[in-house]
């Protein structure tokens, strides 16, 4: 079982961003946490839907099959200091988390930079930090993928749950969703992906069956004599 921790600055960032490999992690058995890092007060709507917004949230993890966790913090005041690394570094004390997914660093929304690079810092002993994409990414170029064809629909309902967004912001648009995990898979050569810019990535080998020992016909095997032997002039 491997524990999980995915950080994002507002709700719905991580739904988005990740949310269908967390689901995939849930049904593999892992131990999934989301820490939402502010409660996304200068989204869209009246003070109701602010409100709201917190209850749509604990929706959105229950599907995920995931732990919540608050920061704490303000809306769109988020700074890269001591008290956001504070804020991560708790929450991975809290999780053991070993795998760690946050927003990609080059991003127009200060408070995804400020959350990306103070996970980096909370992370620093951590062997796999993996960034997400938001709408709000600038540059993103991930070289890993997770294939997510059957977690897409999970996904869909999770941000289902942010309807005080879905519905209001022009930001997250179910079909663009499909499309870019359409898109991402195509890069991978899989069905539907989502996609990671990792700072570290370790693989997990896990045993594999073992397969039937290749039987080479006797003149094509190579002795120690034909290695050692001069290359033909
Ligand atoms: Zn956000």
């Amino acid at each position: 079982m491997r524990r999980v921790l995915a950080v994002g600055a507002h709700p719905d960032d991580i739904e988005l961003g990740c949310g269908a490999t967390l689901l995939a992690h849930s049904a593999a058995g892992d131990a999934v946490t989301v820490l939402v890092v502010t409660g996304g007060e200068n989204g869209p709507g009246d003070d109701a839907a602010v409100v709201g917004r917190r209850a749509e949230q604990e929706q959105a993890a229950r599907t995920l099959g995931a732990r919540l966790l608050w920061g704490g913090l303000r809306d769109c005041a988020v700074v890269p200091d001591a008290a956001t690394v504070a804020v991560v570094e708790r929450a991975l004390r809290e999780t053991g988390a070993e795998v760690v997914y946050v927003h990609a660093p080059d991003d127009s929304h200060q408070d995804h930079r400020a959350v990306a690079a103070a996970t980096l810092s909370a992370a620093r002993r951590l062997s796999r930090v993996l960034h997400y994409q938001s709408p709000s990414t600038l540059t993103f170029s991930p070289t890993v993928y997770v294939d997510v064809t059957a977690y897409l629909s999970g996904k869909l309902a999770a941000l289902g749950a942010h309807a005080s967004q879905v519905e209001l912001s022009a930001m997250v648009e179910p079909d663009a969703v499909v499309a870019s995990a359409r898109h991402w898979g195509a890069q991978a050569r899989i069905g539907y992906a989502e996609a990671f810019a990792p700072t570290r990535m370790v693989l997990d080998l896990v045993p594999t069956p073992r397969q039937p020992a290749v039987d080479v016909p006797e003149a094509h095997r190579l002795t120690p004599s034909v290695l050692l032997a001069a290359p033909p002039r």
